[in-house]
């Protein structure tokens, strides 16, 4: 039935936009992630093109002003006051159409949120989704337009719970900042912690405030972070909290800089960490969208984004797992395991003091949030 085909949101337009070219933000990772998909039979999905995000839906979370500004920025103005709200600088440079680029690329998760809202599939991703650090009223991190936020309050809107699940290795400081008091989007981000990492923050001791005390959940890694240790803590934190939150939706954002190759992070996963729990996900049969985010080694982000997205839907087979790619570049060429990567792990001492971290991480989390959902200990 093609209604219930999962849905990759695409448009080739999206990659005629380019940051600096010595920006690590590289826009045509869609086009990888696509070609691999394509590369390996396709029939599993299809496609459908974004839609710029509305005035009125970019204002949902944003401010007038900082639209404005955008714009005016985007046309070719910037001002030094600009630098204030993020912009202008090297981590959220000016490009030529950057307004036009942020406002196709949110629109692409708004038009995913539509078509689950309307149940025309129950499964959507838009790799050029997942800008989760830009604020109500400034950009960060290569992120202008929050469209995780976006698309969870189009969601909202229609009554929906959304439990909004931030796998990328950088804290979602923009979207926590959007629901740290409203109960209503649970969001829980893993990230690297804010020791070793850009945005500097999201402890495990920011929980939530007011009404949305307990509705917002970190889970720093540290640097070093192997696929092992990150599914032992995923297996204690998100099921339990799923069960409490019982969602109606899941927006999920699965940035591949948490890979070992990625050049500006200090995590040691492989692809299979992501994977690895997507069944976790996958068998609660909730509607589920899916955004891309970060991935600075373009290659491995398509790679890792074309499994999860494979494993998400049930179409990764034995098969893919042994024979070889067809003309797709795998990066190692000595490794014939189809999209997954050679495991690897951490070790002696090193693997240790991750092991030890991250269990006063998940007794922090069991000692101060999940009384507050009534999570028996
Ligand atoms: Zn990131």
């Amino acid at each position: 039935m093609q209604s219930t085909q999962p849905v990759f949101i695409y448009a080739s337009e999206l990659e005629a936009y380019h940051y600096p070219s010595s920006c690590p933000f590289k826009t045509e990772r869609a086009t990888k992630t696509r070609g691999i998909l394509q590369s390996m039979g396709s029939a599993f999905f299809r496609e459908e093109k974004p839609r710029p995000a509305t005035d009125k839906e970019l204002k949902l979370f944003h401010t007038d002003a900082y639209l404005k500004m955008l714009q005016r920025i985007s046309g070719g103005d910037l001002r030094a006051d600009d630098l204030f709200c993020g912009v202008g600088t090297d981590d959220c440079p000016v490009f030529p159409d950057l307004y036009s680029y942020s406002v196709l690329a949110a629109g692409g998760s708004i038009r995913a949120a539509e078509l689950l809202l309307a149940g025309d599939t129950r499964r959507c991703f838009n790799p050029s989704g997942g800008y989760h650090h830009a604020s109500a009223d400034s950009a960060g991190g290569f992120c202008y337009i929050n469209d995780v936020v976006l698309a969870c309050k189009k969601l909202r809107e229609a009554g929906n719970r959304t439990f909004c699940l931030d796998l990328d290795a950088h804290h979602g400081n923009g979207t926590q900042a959007a629901f740290y008091d409203d109960p209503s989007v649970f969001t829980v981000s893993f990230h690297e912690s804010g020791k070793t990492l850009f945005p500097w923050g999201g402890s495990e001791e920011e929980i939530g405030d007011a009404a949305g005390r307990g509705y917002n959940v970190n889970v720093p890694l540290p640097a070093g972070t192997d696929d092992d240790a990150f599914a032992r803590t995923f297996s204690a934190v998100v099921p339990p909290l799923l069960d409490a939150c019982r969602p109606d939706f899941i927006v999920l954002e699965i940035g591949m800089d948490i890979l070992a190759v990625d050049p500006l992070t200090h995590l040691s996963m492989t692809n299979n960490a992501i994977a690895d729990v997507m069944p976790l996900l996958r068998d609660r049969s909730l509607p589920m969208l899916v955004l891309g985010g970060g991935g600075y080694n373009p290659e491995a982000t398509a790679r890792g984004w074309a499994l999860a997205w494979q494993v998400l839907c049930g179409a990764e087979t034995e098969s893919d797992l042994t024979i070889g790619m067809g003309g797709v570049f795998l990066g190692n060429a000595e490794w014939s395991g189809g999209l997954r990567d050679m495991r690897s792990y951490a070790r002696g001492e090193e693997k240790r003091s991750i092991d030890e971290q991250l269990r006063a991480t998940v007794d922090s989390l069991r000692e101060k949030v999940f009384p507050i959902h009534g999570i028996a200990a």
